[in-house]
């Protein structure tokens, strides 16, 4: 008997539930019986098919193909065996031809629903393909919907910055902007998962200063770690290139989901983020490890990790917040920068993050063999006050690093009674905030008991942590976390000189350079729908000097262009009525090419897409929102020298005033 229980029930139907299975029958029920096999494969796939997620799309396909290619083969086995079957051959009990011709009719019956399931498994993989590119334009969507007043707030952030601010108001405001910028990191999380998803995430290599990025992703910490009283160091490994090629956004991408993660998860103690960099084929292994003292991550959640949308432990997400997509991303960024990224953790002890990845040599490659500094550095004594454990570690071995002899001491009652034993140092860093006697306290009494022979001091301090000392000589003070090129330079400076001036708070750089028009003189137009991004862009626009037109819709900015010749038309792409994109080309097929402005594209949508179709509706550059200052200078430093050269000769007679 077969085991199709269908099957079964077909057969004792029509030949009646005593029959005999003669053995020539054998041949032909083995292949029905295959063939129901199949069809209930089928529909098992297909109905799967119609609840993938993305992710198992690809490998359900490539099922989809080899059940195919075997449902060919029984499909010939059951021709083959129904043409071998003559009604010579059947046995005397059966009913002769009728129940042939009956069972003949099963199976064209079968076969039918069998190629029915197929269509249907076909439409399914279909559907989920549509339905997982409808997922990513969703996802570009919304990350366009955040973008524009994310655009708002940054931008209106670094206005507010340039005003003279009190100190707590400037505070509250780079509070604003960090967390706007935190913001921003996470919707670029989405669409890069969407990207990644949709196998588009391609790196853009480039020479980058590897310490400096370091130093950048720290700095986004120290703020977060001073409030919650933990340390972060960062390790410089000994032979580190300067400058090294490679996707420097997607590295610090990567570290700061790793540090950010480290920071989320500790809350005593600290995290330690060291680099080394070993010559590899053709280019460099920089090495990364990120390790901190916090929760841990259990045994058996450990697979789980890399997971997208997953994280360890549900409850883990009220508490700590996050969208259980930055593992996997960097995972991901790590593979396509040929390398892997590893986890070991214990419970309550802390978690420790490795990876590596390759990187290319910029020229000239430079390596650090000679300390920068006139001043030796190599065997100097250097007394280190802490009483944070991760941060006395990370400063001993970036210290000896150097070829200094270090000492640490955990509070200040030990150290001075170290003193005692008349032990000397070349200079002391200590910390200013420890329990019973901080570093202040330490420093005087320090100097109250070696007068002169005093070390210098440096203190280290978290983010605006300090009151002004009187009647203490620190040589130098130091925001932690401390950073190794700045605490190289400060040594330098502090053991030449003894002294080193300090930064005045009150003068900060302005990040508007107000002689910008003026150097890079256009008349500008701006065509922006939404009236808050259209305010920061002309108030930017009016820091750096210029006086510029605004419209709200590509229909009103063609109006706008036939009134007055305008050199950059800076144009939102979605705007209602008429995009800009469609104004673009309707631009560039109305107005000759003598008259044409220069057009700055200015989108929330940030993908490679949405570059493509500016430069194909003939914009000239693109701009991401939220927009930098800085990015907005340099577009406008090109649209100007294109301006200038490129269309030197025919603007000029249209425009003389272009020419310097
Ligand atoms: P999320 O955005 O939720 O942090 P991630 O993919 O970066 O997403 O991390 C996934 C989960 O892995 C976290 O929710 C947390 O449970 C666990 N995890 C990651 N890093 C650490 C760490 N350093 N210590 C403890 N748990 C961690």
């Amino acid at each position: 008997m077969p085991d199709h229980r269908l099957l079964q029930r077909q057969i004792r139907k029509h030949l009646g539930p005593d029959a005999v299975i003669p053995p020539e029958w054998q041949g032909l029920l083995q292949a029905v019986d295959d063939t129901y096999e199949q069809f209930d494969n089928d529909r098992k796939l297909s109905e799967r098919a119609m609840q993938l997620s993305s992710d198992e799309l690809l490998a359900a396909s490539q099922k989809l193909q080899a059940q195919y290619a075997h449902n060919l083969e029984v499909l010939n086995r059951l021709r083959a065996s129904v043409a071998a079957l003559r009604p010579a051959d059947l046995p005397s009990g059966v009913r002769t031809e009728d129940d042939l011709l009956t069972v003949a009719g099963l199976l064209e019956d079968l076969i039918a629903r069998r190629n029915e399931a197929e269509a249907a498994m076909r439409k399914a993989t279909e559907v989920a393909e549509s339905a997982n590119r409808a997922k990513s334009e969703f996802l570009a969507n919304m990350s366009h919907e955040i973008r524009t007043p994310m655009n708002a707030i940054i931008g209106m952030g670094s206005l507010l910055l340039d005003l003279s601010l009190a100190p707590e108001q400037r505070e509250y405001v780079e509070t604003i902007r960090n967390s706007a910028d935190a913001l921003l990191e996470i919707i670029n999380d989405i669409l890069d998962f969407s990207k990644i998803e949709a196998g588009r995430l391609e790196l853009d290599p480039n020479p980058f200063d590897l310490r400096l990025s370091l130093e950048q992703v720290l700095d986004l910490f120290a703020a977060r770690c001073a409030e919650k009283n933990i340390e972060l160091g960062l390790y410089f490994a000994a032979g580190m290139p300067d400058l090294v090629v490679g996707d420097s956004t997607r590295l610090r991408q990567v570290l700061v989901n790793l540090v950010g993660n480290a920071v989320k998860f500790t809350a005593h103690g600290g995290i330690t983020v060291s680099v080394t960099a070993h010559p590899a084929e053709s280019g460099w292994q920089l090495s990364f490890v990120v390790e901190d003292s916090g929760i841990g991550i259990p045994e058996d959640r450990m697979d789980r990790l890399f997971k997208s949308f997953s994280q360890v432990d549900a409850s883990t997400t009220r508490r700590y917040g996050g969208s259980g997509l930055g593992l996997a991303i960097s995972q991901r960024l790590v593979e396509l920068m040929g390398g892997r990224i590893m986890v070991t953790s214990r419970l309550g002890k802390g978690s420790t993050f490795r990876f590596a990845i390759r990187a290319g040599i910029a020229a000239p490659a430079r390596t650090e063999t000679t300390t920068p500094f006139a001043v030796e550095l190599s065997g100097r004594r250097a007394l280190v006050v802490d009483d944070n454990e991760v941060n006395r570690r990370i400063l001993q071995r970036q210290l000896q690093s150097w070829g200094i002899e270090v000492e640490c001491h955990a509070d200040g009652p030990s150290t001075l009674a170290h003193l005692e034993s008349g032990a000397r140092y070349d200079f002391a860093l200590l910390d200013f905030n420890m329990p019973d006697m901080d570093g202040l306290e330490l420093a005087a009494a320090m100097q109250a008991k070696l007068g002169d022979k005093s070390p210098p001091l440096i203190l280290l301090t978290s983010r605006g942590g300090l009151k002004e000392p009187t009647g203490i000589r620190v040589a130098a003070r130091m925001t932690k976390p401390v950073k190794p090129r700045e605490l190289q330079t400060v040594l330098g400076q502090v053991l030449r000189y003894q002294h080193v001036p300090q930064a005045d708070p009150a003068k900060f750089a302005s990040a508007f350079d107000r002689d910008f028009a003026r150097r890079h003189p256009m008349r500008i137009l701006v065509a922006e729908d939404n009236a808050v991004n259209r305010k920061v862009l002309l108030l930017m626009l009016g820091k750096l000097g210029y006086r510029a037109d605004a419209v709200a819709s590509g229909i009103e900015a063609l109006e706008g262009l036939t009134r007055q010749p305008y050199d950059l038309v800076v144009m939102d792409m979605q705007m209602p009525e008429m995009d800009g994109l469609e104004a673009t080309r309707k631009l560039r097929t109305n107005v000759p090419i003598t008259e044409a402005p220069y057009i700055l594209a200015l989108t929330a949508n940030a993908r490679k897409e949405d570059y493509n179709a500016c430069i194909e509706a003939g914009m000239h550059d693109f701009l991401s929102k939220p927009m930098r200052i800085d990015d907005l200078m340099a577009a406008f430093e090109r649209a100007y020298h294109w301006l200038q050269i490129d269309q030197r000769t025919t603007r000029a007679r249209a425009h003389p005033q272009l020419l310097p």
